[in-house]
């Protein structure tokens, strides 16, 4: 009798040269990766209990030969940042012989990529993974199998297979409460993949599933991956007491980060919720600092409102804020770097994620500018030879304002913004304002984090980083003085700045050579970098 199927889930590399890697800072804690894909094993727990299933995630790990053929069938895909190394994967196991099936959102958003594979499964996964299977089973080997959109009742999604991960190569393990995001802004595409009415799994189905991380051993931090954690008020706050129960009953094993829009300022009930549940991080996009540009972009929950005290609240609830910024909007008129920094100072993030506006395939963004005729060919190609995220390779479009100016723009804030002394100057004003009193002082006992003691990390931070010592160690004897309870995540950024405030320099780097290929008269150029000149980073 034939065995059952055996299938290799391969979690694609992420391009280097990204904002999210942290390379050095998992370095610092000892780990290979920041987050553990979710996707994949959940995909996992769809599949026949007799297939035999293996996960290689190549952000931790090495893909051996011997680990395609041992499988009938290969399952992968990702994000767009993984899309080379997709790519790769495939022709790798069709050199072996081996089929591939490929989801996620990428090939979601661009499936005449993937041409390549022999299976596609576009859309979310659990209502077609059966149709798949049935189709497998009767010995096809290719096929295309699209989800409805936005249909899947998440309450049926299976229990993730935890089991699968290696959880001490990961600073955070992933879960998800819900898909979707009530709101409107034109560049998302988790609106166009998940739809704008968030669906939620049950309270018992999510406490499961953190039940049985915490069977499993592991201990530390968890990051909701829901695309708006507070996109469905009412049914979040139903879920937090319970999880503040779920939390005191096992002596807070967790402690948890999400995504929210910034509304979750206005409601101090939800403030307090989670709170009292052990959240200590919330990444917001905030875009920019300019109301007519929020308006524009269609991302008017921020309009309206005074965006820097809506940040200070959520410090005073005992969270800190990561925030999104974006340069290259078609309402620039003018420079906008002053006021960016200035307004990124004002609020007290440390860790400002500002990129350049990217065009991503499948947005309300992508179809206007598709319609204007200024996309460039190859918007929604990452090609292999080039590294890096938005930060990057954004503006993949004809800009309405001068390609310099905005390069120049860009370029600006990151040197102001990602010095050590600026840096520094931002974790003291966070420290006055992060009120810990109403949170829990420790962390999860086993958290990967207290592998070493936060002197050790510190020392460890300005040995790689002597240009910050001086600034650093100011920042952790005020922080030690005012705000001791926030000093374990004071360590924690500047830990993140031995990621960030290099990349930030190769960035600015690249932009200079991006703004010099701009000043570069084209028709001297040789062929190939009139391409590039063509394409801006393309
Ligand atoms: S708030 Fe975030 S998830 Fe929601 S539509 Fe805007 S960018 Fe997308």
């Amino acid at each position: 009798m034939a065995h059952p199927c055996r299938v290799l889930l391969i979690y694609p590399g992420f391009v280097p040269n990204t904002f999210w890697n942290y390379q050095a800072t998992c370095e610092l804690f000892g780990v290979r990766y920041p987050a553990a894909p979710l996707g994949l094993i959940t995909v996992a727990a769809m599949l026949p209990q007799a297939w035999e299933v293996r996960l290689i995630d190549r952000n931790v790990e090495e893909l051996h030969d011997e680990d395609i053929l041992w499988a009938d069938l290969v399952m992968t895909g990702g994000m767009i940042n993984q899309q080379p190394d997709c790519l790769g994967v495939i022709d790798r196991c069709h050199t072996l012989g081996k089929p591939v099936a490929v989801g996620g959102p990428d090939v979601t958003s661009s499936p005449h990529l993937y041409r390549s594979a022999d299976f596609q499964v576009l859309g979310e996964a659990e209502d077609i993974i059966k149709d798949f299977i049935a189709a497998w089973e009767r010995g096809e080997r290719f096929g295309v199998f699209e989800a409805q959109k936005f249909q899947v009742d998440v309450t049926t999604t299976p229990m993730p297979r935890y089991d699968l991960l290696k959880f001490d190569r990961y600073f955070y393990i992933c879960v998800q409460y819900s898909r979707g995001c009530p709101f409107t802004c034109e560049f998302c595409d988790i609106i166009e993949l998940y739809g704008r009415v968030p669906r939620t799994k049950t309270n018992e189905q999510i406490l499961a599933e953190l039940d049985y991380l915490y069977r499993l051993g592991y201990r530390g931090h968890v990051d909701f991956v829901d695309d708006n954690l507070i996109g469905n008020k009412k049914a979040v706050k139903k879920f937090l007491p319970e999880l503040k129960a779920w939390l005191q009953a096992r002596d807070y094993p967790f402690e948890f980060s999400t995504e929210a829009s910034i509304n979750l300022a206005d409601d101090d009930a939800l403030l307090r919720m989670m709170t009292e549940a052990n959240f200590f991080a919330v990444f917001v996009g905030i875009e920019s600092p300019d109301p007519e540009t929020l308006a524009a972009t269609r991302k008017k929950q921020n309009t309206r409102r005074d965006i820097v005290a809506s940040i200070h609240r959520i410090y005073g609830a005992g969270m800190f804020v990561t925030a999104g910024f974006i340069i290259g909007f078609d309402s620039e008129r003018q420079s906008v770097a002053d006021a960016m920094v200035q307004f990124i100072e004002d609020c007290a993030i440390p860790l400002a994620m500002v990129g350049l506006l990217y065009a991503l395939p499948n947005t309300q963004l992508t179809r206007r500018l598709a319609k204007e005729g200024r996309l460039y060919q190859g918007h929604d190609v990452m090609r292999p030879d080039r590294s890096g995220d938005q930060c990057l390779l954004g503006i993949n479009f004809e800009p309405k304002r001068p390609m310099r100016d905005i390069l120049s723009d860009y370029r600006q804030i990151l040197d102001n913004l990602y010095s050590p002394e600026a840096f520094a100057g931002r974790l003291r004003r966070l420290c006055d304002l992060l009120d810990r009193s109403n949170s829990r002082r420790r962390p999860p006992k086993g958290d990967i984090k207290l592998r070493s003691g936060a002197a050790e990390h510190f020392n460890r931070i300005i040995n790689h980083l002597p240009e910050a010592r001086t600034a650093f160690q100011e920042t952790m004897r005020y922080c030690a003085s005012t705000n001791p309870r926030a000093l374990r995540f004071i360590v924690l950024m500047m830990g993140i700045y031995l990621h960030l405030g290099p990349l930030s320099r190769h960035v600015i780097a690249t932009m200079d050579d991006r703004i010099a290929a701009q000043d570069t008269p084209r028709l001297l150029m040789p062929p190939a970098a009139q391409e590039a000149h063509a394409g801006a980073a393309f």
